[in-house]
């Protein structure tokens, strides 16, 4: 059987060209068997140009009671999800809940704290770094990654001289329709602002978002060149799962071949990058989660979410394990 002729065109990704987003668009309109081809292809890429599988975890160090609007988080205080709130953990804590992760082979652990963001270097956002340190201190191997919401120059330095290895600050979807589509009681320009005071001091980004929240597949594509264009260095790309309580409550679940095409079409507009499977892989995706690693993934998330249960670390282990057969540079 002939292999469709906007696959055949992509291939010119395995070469080091890039596509251009009328050709990702073309990409958007495969349907049934060809969409296997296309997840083919997003494999061979991320074998060729980011072979390694990563795991990395977070912990959700202050939870809820947030005054933003995000559509689809259980944590805004804007809607009524029930989820459980509690304030900043303590330096100890987030220390006892890194070393249980290390101790289980992972090496990247993202500290996420509900709000805003850190404009100033508050009593919270010191005992941020306070936590920083002590993990510094205790597991110096450990790759230390942030989620704090929006920072200021001075914020965002601060975290570099604590050790910041990564930052998260997700666009959610096509940054033109952010504040439709996620949020208007902040703005995409103040978060991409915080990309750029965090690149400036050395730190690297981690920008992604959620598929399934009612966006349209340009949406979609617009955000793969977004990533690009901010030259992100690891990419998470989540699947909605609608929450109740959140204005999101009866979105449809995404197809799982609709999140096949998104994620392989993310592989070849950011060939060489970590693009992560985060949350939805068991809960929404299921039985796919191994189709959908396959569509160009080399990251994802072990051992839980901020406000959902994952599956654990050993289990996740062996799964990354069997992945690498598929592959010939794992
Ligand atoms: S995503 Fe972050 S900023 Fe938005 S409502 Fe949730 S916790 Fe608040």
């Amino acid at each position: 059987m002939k292999l469709n002729s906007d696959i055949v065109n992509a291939y010119r990704v395995l070469d080091g060209q890039e596509l251009t987003e009328s050709e990702a668009m073309a990409l958007t309109r495969i349907a049934g068997n060809d969409i296997l081809d296309l997840v083919s292809l997003a494999n061979k890429v991320r074998d060729k140009f980011a072979p390694k599988f990563i795991a990395c975890s977070i912990i959700n160090a202050k939870s809820g009671v947030c005054s933003q609007n995000c559509k689809f988080c259980a944590q805004s205080g804007c809607h009524h999800t029930g989820v459980e709130s509690y304030p900043l953990l303590s330096p100890e804590a987030i220390l006892e809940s890194a070393r249980r992760i290390y101790d289980l082979g992972v090496r990247s652990y993202g500290i996420v704290t509900s709000g805003f963001g850190y404009l100033e270097a508050d009593d919270e956002f010191n005992r941020i770094l306070a936590a920083m340190d002590l993990l510094r201190k205790e597991l110096p191997e450990l790759k230390l990654c942030l989620s704090l919401g929006i920072l200021s120059e001075t914020t965002a330095r601060l975290l570099a001289e604590h050790g910041a290895w990564r930052y998260n600050m997700n666009l959610q979807t096509n940054p033109d329709r952010y504040a439709e589509l996620i949020s208007d009681t902040h703005s995409i320009v103040a978060k991409i602002q915080t990309i750029r005071h965090l690149q400036k001091h050395g730190v690297s980004i981690c920008c992604g978002g959620i598929f399934g929240l009612g966006e349209s597949w340009e949406d979609r594509v617009k955000m793969a060149f977004a990533c690009r264009d901010l030259d992100a260095d690891g990419i998470p790309l989540n699947v909605l799962l609608p929450i109740e309580g959140t204005p999101l409550e009866d979105r449809p679940v995404m197809d799982a071949a609709d999140a096949a095409k998104a994620f392989a079409i993310f592989r070849l507009v950011n060939p060489t990058k970590m693009i992560k499977f985060a949350a939805g892989r068991e809960t929404v995706m299921k039985d796919f989660q191994g189709l959908l690693m396959l569509a160009g993934m080399n990251s994802m998330i072990t051992g839980g979410y901020l406000t959902t249960r994952g599956r654990g670390v050993e289990e996740d282990r062996n799964f990354l394990y069997q992945l690498t057969i598929f592959n010939e540079n794992a």
